[in-house]
C-alpha cells in the first residue's frame, strides 16, 4: 500500500467588484502559471460579444440550472445582477485532491460560501484604487448599460465592507503591480509548509537514511 502523503493543489479564489480588473490579472495569472487549471462557471446571463460557451461561461437556462442546484452540482453558486452564477463542484475538488491548482473567479457571495466549505482556499480580493476610477473604467469598457454600470456602482459599500474577510488585498493601481503581487501570494502559498507535507517528508527521509 503507498503510504506517501498526496498534497493537495491550490485553490485560488479571486473576487472584486466588477471593473476592478481581476478578469485582466486572472488572464495575466493563466499566461504565467498555465498549470492553473480555471474553473469555467455557469450563469443564466446572455452571453457577452466574443463570449464562447466552455471557455468564458457555460450558458444554461433557469430551469437547468436550478435542476443543478437540486443535483447539488455546485460549489457554490450566487444571484449576482439578477443572474445566477455558479462554479461546478466535480471539476474543482477533482483537480484539487490530484494535487493540482484550479483557479476560481467568483464575485464575494460565492467565495465566502466555498470558504466555509474549503478554507484551505486562498482568497484574494482586488479592489480598484478609488470609486472614479472603477466608473471610468466601466465607462470604457463598453459592454454594460448605464443602469447596469449604476447598480454595480451602488452595490460596492456593501461588497467592501466584506472584504476583510478575505487573506489577501491587492490594490490594483498599475496592473503590472498587481499582476506581481497576485504572482507571489501564489509563491508564498505554494511554500506553505502545510501544503507541502507529503513532499517535505519524501525529502527528509533521504537526510534520515543518508541516501547520497
Ligand atoms: P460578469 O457577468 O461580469 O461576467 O460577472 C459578474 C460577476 O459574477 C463577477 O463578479 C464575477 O466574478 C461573478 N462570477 C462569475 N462566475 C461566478 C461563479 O461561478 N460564482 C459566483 N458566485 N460568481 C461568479
Amino acid at each position: 500500500m503507498d503510504t506517501k502523503k498526496k498534497d493537495e493543489g491550490i485553490l485560488l479564489v479571486v473576487s472584486g467588484p466588477s471593473g476592478a480588473g481581476k478578469g485582466t490579472i486572472c488572464s495575466a495569472i493563466r499566461s504565467i502559471y498555465p498549470n492553473l487549471h480555471y474553473s469555467v462557471s455557469m450563469t443564466t446571463r446572455e452571453p457577452r460579444k466574443g463570449e464562447v460557451e466552455g471557455e468564458s461561461y457555460y450558458f444554461r437556462t433557469n430551469e437547468q440550472f436550478e435542476e443543478l442546484i437540486k443535483e447539488d452540482a455546485f460549489l457554490e453558486y450566487a444571484r449576482v445582477y439578477d443572474h445566477y452564477y455558479g462554479t461546478p463542484k466535480k471539476y474543482a475538488l477533482d483537480l484539487i485532491n490530484e494535487g493540482k491548482s484550479v483557479l476560481l473567479e467568483i464575485d464575494i457571495q460565492g467565495a465566502m460560501q466555498v470558504k466555509k466549505r474549503y478554507p484551505k482556499g486562498v482568497f484574494i480580493y482586488i479592489v480598484p484604487p478609488s470609486l472614479k476610477i472603477l466608473s471610468g473604467r466601466l465607462h470604457d469598457r463598453g459592454t454594460d448599460s448605464e443602469e447596469v454600470i449604476q447598480k454595480r456602482l451602488s452595490q460596492i459599500t456593501s461588497e467592501l465592507a466584506m472584504a476583510h474577510q478575505y487573506d489577501y488585498i491587492v490594490v490594483n493601481d498599475i496592473l503590472k503591480d498587481a499582476v506581481h503581487k497576485t504572482c507571489s501570494i501564489l509563491e508564498a502559498e505554494k511554500c506553505k509548509l502545510s501544503r507541502n507535507e507529503g513532499q517535505i517528508e519524501t525529502i527528509f527521509k533521504q537526510y534520515i537514511n543518508k541516501e547520497v
